[in-house]
């Protein structure tokens, strides 16, 4: 754990309705790392990463760059470079590949030299999306559209960057292959928060990760330390 993360969440509770669906959890990503977000069904995962962006009523302490975001701002905090790539994509399935990635850079403005900068970048992480950038981005293989959905939160030009479960009914060589990519961002630098309910493939590229159950962290996990899929299990099932 680093001394001085990007990201710092404090106590951060949720609920809907009577449902507490996220209980006072601390979970921090600095400069550098990725961090793995896994549960089962229903733990609280997608809950976690939507009170960090302020989209539902929270309360506790998001630290962003040593400031506290407010509760209840999903586009300030946006705006500041917390991006979240949300669960199914959120891509818009009828305009193009292009246009769904330059939606992403909203804040720029007219500036088309730094959307080119910007585009240049994610064609280098993902040179697929640059064979398809006419494409109606609602035609694209599920893989194709979460590099689209990945590439439109980098044309945001996070600090941090909230991924939930993009392996989500993807092929195994695709979510490699994208897993693969936040490992490149992550080790240039940009702190990556991935919710996965695939352990075993986030433990790969993780330098920790934290198991929530019922709303609440259960364990924070060296992925190094981990020795079995039935240690695992245990948490899981604890
Ligand atoms: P999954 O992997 O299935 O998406 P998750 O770990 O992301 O699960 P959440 O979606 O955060 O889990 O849900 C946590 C709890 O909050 C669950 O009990 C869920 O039923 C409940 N919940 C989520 N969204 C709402 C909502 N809009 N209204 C009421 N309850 C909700």
């Amino acid at each position: 754990q680093v001394a001085d993360p990007v990201l710092d969440v404090r106590g951060l509770s949720a609920r809907y309705g009577h449902v507490e669906a996220l209980k006072s959890a601390d979970i921090s990503a600095g400069k550098g790392e990725l961090v793995a977000v896994l549960g089962p069904n229903g733990a609280g995962k997608s809950t976690l990463l939507r009170a960090i962006m302020g989209l539902i009523p929270n309360e506790g302490e998001v630290r962003f760059l040593g400031n506290s975001l407010p509760r209840r701002d999903p586009v300030g905090a946006a705006t500041k470079g917390v991006v979240l790539v949300p669960e199914g994509r959120g891509i818009f399935g009828p305009m193009t590949v292009l246009e769904n990635l330059e939606l992403g850079a909203y804040k720029i403005g007219g500036d088309r030299q730094e959307m080119e900068r910007r585009l240049t970048h994610v064609f280098e992480l993902f040179p697929r999306v640059k064979e398809r950038l006419k494409q109606v981005a609602g035609s694209m293989s599920g893989g194709e559209q979460q590099m689209v959905a990945v590439g439109r939160a980098m044309m945001a030009d996070p600090k941090v960057l909230l991924l939930d479960e993009p392996s989500l009914g993807l092929a195994p060589r695709v979510t490699g292959e994208i897993l693969e990519t936040l490992g490149t961002l992550s080790a240039s630098g940009l702190p990556v928060v991935l919710v996965e309910q695939k352990a075993p493939l986030a433990l790969k590229l993780a330098c920790r990760a934290y198991l929530l159950s019922l709303g609440r962290i259960v364990a924070t996990i060296n992925p190094r330390e981990v020795k079995s899929h039935d240690e695992l299990a245990q948490y899981y099932f604890a």
